[in-house]
């Protein structure tokens, strides 16, 4: 692994810590109306997956 990516993966692993991921939709459902929907996201530096509301 170059440093330059360690460097990056370290300060990304920081930035997830702190709450800010790296979020990618990998599921959505359209919502009608004031229903809404709900998207399906993965934090694709840690993977952790959060469904919310849109
Ligand atoms: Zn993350």
């Amino acid at each position: 692994m170059r440093p330059a990516a360690g460097v990056a993966g370290i300060v990304g692993r920081l930035l997830c810590l702190l709450g800010f991921h790296d979020f990618k939709i990998i599921d959505a459902t359209i919502g009608f109306g004031s229903a809404g929907g709900t998207s399906t996201v993965r934090c694709q530096r840690c993977g952790r997956v959060v469904t919310r509301s849109n």
